[in-house]
């Protein structure tokens, strides 16, 4: 019994990055205790899903074919079942609102203990859990003593695994009872405005207080435009209602992890940083060459936004308002 199930997850018929950075927690949970990595997916179009999740790394997969869309009750009746037949020692399951969803049922229904939002992962006899605290500034460990857990797993903080995989691809028939399915999907609302997702973005241009004025949103929106980016931006700017919440990155915003993420005007405080600093190459454009955000950009421009903006607008064939 050193095996690890781990918990895809999708949304409207896509599954979400978060399915492919499970592999990857999954898979060096399973190496660091010698066991295999079991993939479930639940509900929606469970065996082409299957196929996108066979990557590199799973060793099995079990699809569990109820429903279309995430459901509560359904889910901890599946995955109660399936944990049963597949008798792991870990269940990971993403920190996701889903996830955050169903993952305490799961775990006082198995009576095995809970560790949410978990940041690493090693086994040292004992599975060690890392945690952060204080908006990211401390680092905790927690030791589980119990031969099974439940762990909730941050997005992004895993690679996303990438190369075809061999696994195994089995279809669980989950015993559900209906009597015992009390919530139904009735729709489907995007909160903030907009069906901007800046998670799937691969360029964002992220403004901050440093752009003082909401007309000023438009010079920075013109850099995006000519980079064909995505547009974000730290809090102020959404708690000003420059721009909708789902623009918001950070502790309270999204995670991102574009491959380019540019940071106009932006300090980079801890809670910002939070929800950026998995990009995988940063530039700052900031007047400050102390402002924090510069200890984790890959380039830096110590200079005024409103000359450098326009310029790289120029430069990408776009028109500065
Ligand atoms: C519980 C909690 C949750 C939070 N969650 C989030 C979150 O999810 N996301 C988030 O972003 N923040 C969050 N915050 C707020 C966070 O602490 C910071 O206040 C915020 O990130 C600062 O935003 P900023 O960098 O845009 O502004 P500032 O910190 O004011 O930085 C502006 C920067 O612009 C530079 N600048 C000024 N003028 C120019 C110019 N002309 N050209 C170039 N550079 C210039 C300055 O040097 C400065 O570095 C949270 C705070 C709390 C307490």
């Amino acid at each position: 019994m050193t095996d690890v199930l781990a918990l895809a997850e999708h949304r409207r018929g896509s599954l979400r990055d978060v399915s492919f950075e499970m592999i990857s927690a999954g898979r060096e949970l399973a190496d660091a205790q010698g066991g295999d990595l079991h993939l479930a997916v639940i509900g929606g179009d469970v065996d082409s899903f299957a196929d996108d999740l066979n990557r590199e790394g799973v060793d099995a997969i079990h699809t569990v074919a109820e429903g279309e869309e995430f459901n509560h009750d359904v889910y901890v009746q599946a995955i109660e079942q399936l944990y049963a037949e597949v008798a792991p020692t870990a269940l990971l399951i993403p920190n996701s609102v889903n996830g955050l969803d169903y993952a305490p049922a799961v775990a006082e229904r198995l009576d095995v203990p809970l560790v949410t939002d978990a940041v690493g992962l090693d086994r040292n006899g004992a599975l060690e859990v890392t945690r952060e605290m204080y908006g990211s500034k401390v680092a905790t460990t927690v030791e589980v003593d119990a031969d099974e857990v439940v762990v909730t797993v941050r997005p992004a903080e895993w690679p996303q695994a990438e190369g075809e995989g061999s696994a195994e691809i089995q279809s669980f028939d989950a015993d559900i009872d209906e009597s015992q399915v009390r919530s139904t999907v009735t729709g489907f609302e995007e909160v903030g405005g907009g069906d901007v997702d800046i998670s799937d973005a691969d360029v964002l241009v992220s403004v901050g207080r440093g752009i003082e004025e909401e007309e000023n949103i438009e010079l920075v929106e013109a850099l995006a435009d000519a980079l064909g980016a995505t547009l974000s931006s730290s809090r102020p700017i959404v708690d000003s209602g420059w721009l909708p919440k789902n623009r918001q990155v950070g502790q309270s915003g999204k995670v991102v992890t574009p491959k380019v993420y540019i940071a106009v005007g932006i300090s980079g405080a801890v809670q910002h940083v939070a929800g950026m600093k998995g990009s995988e190459t940063i530039v700052a454009i900031n007047t400050d060459p102390n402002a924090p955000i510069m200890d984790i950009a890959d380039y830096a421009i110590v200079d005024d936004l409103f000359d450098v903006v326009p310029e790289l607008i120029e430069e990408f064939g776009g028109e500065a308002p």
